[in-house]
């Protein structure tokens, strides 16, 4: 088993100490369970370290209202309360909120209620292994996001014995968040696998930010490059958290509609756009869809989408063809 939680790291091409601009200060810290780097720039660097102290403490603070792990969380609340009404934290309803309107959109292929899935699988922990058809049949029974009412003032309830996961949106909302604190001034946030790049980039000619897209199987590799600016760059794959049994990957984002780990020959998908949230929940759910379905999605909703194929192929969607370059000395090729 692999666990690797921090493949985009390397890959952001910002000389940050010769970053220009008047001041700037960083901060690294883990996070919603992987490692995040958030840097910005002000007048002077006391407002630069201020700004990433407010945003550390705003995705620490998420982190309690989005994660079911945290025991006296308000999702996990929501999770055990057996059907009953709960309020909510405003963050955990408002994402939650977000969560339900990108599962409409998606037909299901985003689902915040594969909880169960997660449970029964196990990936990215010790006891991770196929589980039977049976128990996989009952854990779906409980999956469905129709099974999440809300209510209205913060409260919510499950129905079913459904249980909420909001792993698959949480970074993008949190970086959402971050990006609300940085007034008009540069502001690169890295929370994993999501990358907020706003205003213009001190270090570069012409203000773009320069993202890699990681190599799935050698991620410290990049593939090729975005550049972009005040757009959120998100990518999930299935190199982050995955076990092999008889030469099968499996891996931790699920069709909702088989219960399974989603085998589609996709690699990875990553998803440009301003909002972060929507980025988050898109890229797994066109991850889900597989690359025919997921084209045809990204044209419907004109999404801007990378995808990288088992064949070692990328295919990128037409309005962010501009925006990418391949790298050199990849055996990854563009496709036509
Ligand atoms: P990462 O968290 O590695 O950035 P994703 O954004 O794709 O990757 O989210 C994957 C997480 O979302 C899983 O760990 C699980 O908690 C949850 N998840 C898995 N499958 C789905 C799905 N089909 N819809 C919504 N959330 C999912
Ligand atoms: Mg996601």
């Amino acid at each position: 088993m692999k666990r690797s939680i921090c493949t985009v790291c390397a890959l952001i091409f910002c000389l940050l100490a010769g970053c220009g601009g008047p001041a700037s200060a960083s901060t690294d810290f883990f996070s919603m369970d992987t490692f995040m780097t958030i840097t910005a720039w002000a007048e002077n660097e006391a407002d630069a370290q201020a700004v990433v102290t407010q945003a550390e403490r705003r995705v620490n603070d998420l982190n309690n209202a989005l994660s079911r792990q945290i025991e006296a969380g308000p999702l996990a609340q929501l999770n055990a309360a057996g059907g009953q009404t709960v309020t909510l934290d405003p963050d955990t309803y408002d994402a939650l909120s977000r969560a339900v309107e990108y599962a409409a959109l998606t037909g299901g292929a985003f689902d915040p209620t594969t909880a169960p899935l997660s449970d029964l699988w196990g990936i990215g922990t010790d006891q991770a292994a196929v589980p039977s058809q049976a128990a996989i049949d009952e854990a779906l029974s409980h999956v469905g996001y129709e099974n999440i009412e809300l209510l209205g003032n913060n409260q919510a309830r499950l129905l079913n014995g459904a249980q909420v996961d909001l792993g698959g949106i949480g970074k993008g909302y949190a970086t959402d968040a971050v990006a609300a604190l940085r007034a008009d001034a540069p502001m690169l946030a890295q929370l994993g696998g999501n990358i907020g790049a706003y205003g213009q980039n001190p270090s570069s000619e012409d203000g773009l930010w320069t993202i890699g897209l990681a190599e799935p199987d050698n991620s410290a590799n990049y593939i090729a490059m975005l550049h972009v600016c005040d757009q959120s760059v998100v990518t999930s794959g299935d190199y982050e958290r995955y076990f092999e049994q008889d030469g099968v990957r499996y891996h931790h984002i699920f069709d909702p509609s088989t219960g399974a780990p989603a085998q589609t020959g996709l690699r990875s998908v990553t998803v440009v756009d301003e909002l972060s949230a929507r980025a988050d929940a898109f890229t797994t759910a066109l991850f889900v869809m597989g690359l025919e379905r997921g084209l045809e999605f990204c044209a419907a909703h004109d999404v801007d989408a990378v995808f990288v194929t088992d064949d070692k192929t990328i295919y990128v969607t037409e309005g962010l063809r501009g925006q990418l370059t391949l790298s050199e000395d990849t055996s990854y090729v563009l496709a036509q």
